[in-house]
């Protein structure tokens, strides 16, 4: 069985005041791209996974897979002892806010329902979901739709059309939970009170049309400036894609990936290709959105 599985960029993503369990209630409207890690899920006697590509040394093998555990987490909720052995083949960046774990974690649930022949619907894959981790059911459904709470609680959003974007890859990773904690840091220094996270109007409006020029003027993250204050050298490459036309510059997520909109497919391979050649990125991927979520291939 193989899955293919997208990374996601939040086109906005609001955070409200830290909450008394250590969450956030957010408005995250998430956004799935043509970057894609496989998981391949083959018989076996016990849950084991593999991992292979360019990201495959930064992700752990043991219990601590997302993969691993979201197999698991499948078995539990069958009631039966199931094994398999999984292979991720990783092309989406790790820690780099395009929830990579969350992908696989999605298509380790695609994949063992159907080498187990569960059959089970997508409704019960979504709850089994939502206790993995917060990104985790928007990687199942992917196209684009607005999380609240915790972010788990997901209405689909139709698009307009296809949007084009860059990808600007970061050496090293950066942890979400430590941008979250210096995002909560910057708040608490600032004194001032944070808002309730509201949905951006004119950003839904602007998926909904497919206007790439609206959409890039509404691109936000609450995230930025915490991630810029621990990885200082990102600000020039966000700079760097205004200066080359990118309609929209954002860091993915928590980041350190940084994300740019584009006119289209031929600008977003200018872009990219500018984004190197003047060393503001050391690896830039061009890719479009939305796309489907865990599908069999
Ligand atoms: P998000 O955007 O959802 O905040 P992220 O894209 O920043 O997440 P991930 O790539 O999901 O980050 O990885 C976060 C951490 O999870 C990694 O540092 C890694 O140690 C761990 N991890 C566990 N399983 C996986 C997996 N299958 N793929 C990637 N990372 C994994």
């Amino acid at each position: 069985m193989t899955v293919r599985v997208p990374a996601k960029v939040n086109v906005q993503l609001s955070v409200g005041p830290l909450r008394e369990d250590g969450y956030h209630d957010l408005v995250n409207v998430f956004h799935a791209v043509s970057i894609f890690d496989e998981v391949v899920a083959k018989e076996s006697d016990s849950i084991t996974v593999q991992v292979d590509g360019k990201w495959s040394d930064q992700v752990p093998v043991d219990d601590s897979n997302l993969a691993i555990r979201a197999a698991r987490a499948l078995a539990k909720h069958a009631g039966r002892t199931y094994g398999a052995d999984l292979v991720i083949q990783k092309d989406i960046p790790v820690a780099g806010g395009m929830a990579g774990g969350s992908a696989d974690a999605a298509g380790a649930l695609v994949a063992c329902n159907e080498l187990w022949g569960l059959g089970l619907p997508i409704e019960d894959l979504m709850e089994i979901a939502g206790d993995l981790g917060s990104d985790v059911p928007f990687s199942l459904i992917g196209g684009t739709a607005v999380g609240t709470g915790r972010g788990e609680q997901l209405s689909e959003l139709p698009t307009g059309g296809t949007f084009h974007w860059v990808f600007a890859l970061a050496n090293g990773g950066l942890s979400t939970a430590s941008v979250y904690a210096e995002c909560d840091r910057l708040r608490q220094a600032a004194g001032a009170e944070v808002p309730w996270p509201q949905l951006n109007d004119s950003l839904m409006e602007a998926l909904g049309t497919g206007d790439a020029y609206a959409l890039g003027r509404n691109l936000s993250n609450d995230l930025q400036a915490a991630a810029l204050n621990l990885r200082p050298e990102l600000a020039p490459t966000l700079d760097a894609g205004g200066q080359h036309g990118a309609l929209g510059a954002i860091v993915s997520g928590s980041g350190p990936t940084c994300a740019f909109l584009a006119i289209d497919a031929t600008h977003a391979r200018d872009l990219a290709q500018s984004l190197t050649a003047t060393g503001a990125a050391h690896t830039a991927v061009a890719a479009h959105g939305p796309v489907q979520g865990a599908v069999l291939v």
